[in-house]
């Protein structure tokens, strides 16, 4: 039994080839013992019948499987129909979001924030479902202040969520820091910090951008400098990464949730090195 609980997440393959990649790296994954893995949910309900595709075909391997559910754009309706989906198919844990409109996609839907989408999942289905919700040790992009933004955490954890998994983040204090502030707001539930391995800079590079993640300066740095030295990129991102994940281990972390866009080795080999 590992001392802390691993999970991982997925995103739901557009074909045939992908849904068999994904199943190879759900085999290499598997003795590490996930606590559950999780698959995302394109916004507006872009990948709703991928999502429950994946879902469904994780569980045939006896592995816990969460779907990720977003609320922007999508009506109450929509939303009850695909919570039922999920009942009838005995999927019982959640992950709940708000998500982030696709550009150009006008309607926000009727709930506006991942709290409400919380609230909503509470009525509908009562203890149902087992909900994580995200957190954001470096404070969400669009948040008024990271005060304002700590307290609609906080907010979004009273509504009923019963664990909070972490956007990415490389710099371990922000995330100390996050959880001790939002403790002394009444949040007493596992905040598990969300880990991405670093295997492609220009991606990663995309990805900070679009989501407020600091690449800290000396190792973006370092990164730039092994230009298109792939190995290199890799060695170096495995070092920095598993240090991070040391650190926290260490601190005691109730778990870590690698975002392994469905790519199982550097995910693997951070997991091998820490022991777990
Ligand atoms: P919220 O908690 O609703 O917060 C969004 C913003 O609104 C924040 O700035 C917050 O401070 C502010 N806010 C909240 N409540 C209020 C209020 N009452 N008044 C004013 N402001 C308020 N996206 C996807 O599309 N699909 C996925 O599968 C997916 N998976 C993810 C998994 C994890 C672990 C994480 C960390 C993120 C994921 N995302 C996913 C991205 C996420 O949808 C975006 O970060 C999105 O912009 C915010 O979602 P949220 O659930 O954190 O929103």
């Amino acid at each position: 039994m590992n001392p802390i609980e691993l999970s991982f997440e997925f995103f739901p393959p557009k074909t045939q080839e992908g849904v068999e990649k994904l199943r190879a790296t759900r085999a290499q994954l598997a003795p590490l013992k996930p606590k559950f893995v999780s698959v995302t949910f394109g916004a507006g309900g872009s990948t709703q019948q991928g999502t429950l595709d994946t879902v469904l075909d994780i569980a045939k391997d006896g592995i816990e499987a969460a779907p990720h559910l977003s609320c922007i754009g999508s009506s109450k309706e929509s939303l009850r129909a695909i919570l039922n989906r999920y009942r009838e198919s005995g999927i019982r844990h959640i992950v709940a979001l708000r998500g982030d409109l696709p550009s150009g996609m006008g309607e926000v839907g009727e709930l506006r924030y991942a709290s409400e989408l919380v609230s909503f999942i509470r009525n509908e289905t009562g203890d149902w479902f087992r909900i994580e919700v995200a957190a954001y040790p470096e404070y969400h992009p669009q948040s008024r202040s990271p005060r304002k933004d700590m307290e609609n955490f906080a907010h979004k954890v009273k509504a009923g969520a019963n664990s909070a998994i972490t956007q990415y983040f490389y710099n371990a204090d922000a995330y100390f820091r996050f959880v001790d502030d939002v403790r002394k707001l009444g949040v007493d539930v596992p905040i598990v910090p969300g880990i991405m391995p670093i295997t492609n800079f220009s991606q990663l590079t995309r990805f900070s951008e679009m989501c407020g993640a600091e690449i800290p300066r000396w190792v973006a740095r370092r990164l730039e400098s092994f230009g298109d030295d792939r190995e290199a990129i890799r060695a170096f991102g495995l070092d920095v990464v598993t240090d991070l994940c040391r650190r926290l281990v260490d601190a005691g972390v109730p778990g870590l949730h690698f975002y392994t866009l469905n790519a199982a080795t550097a995910s693997k080999a951070i997991c091998e090195r820490l022991g777990l």
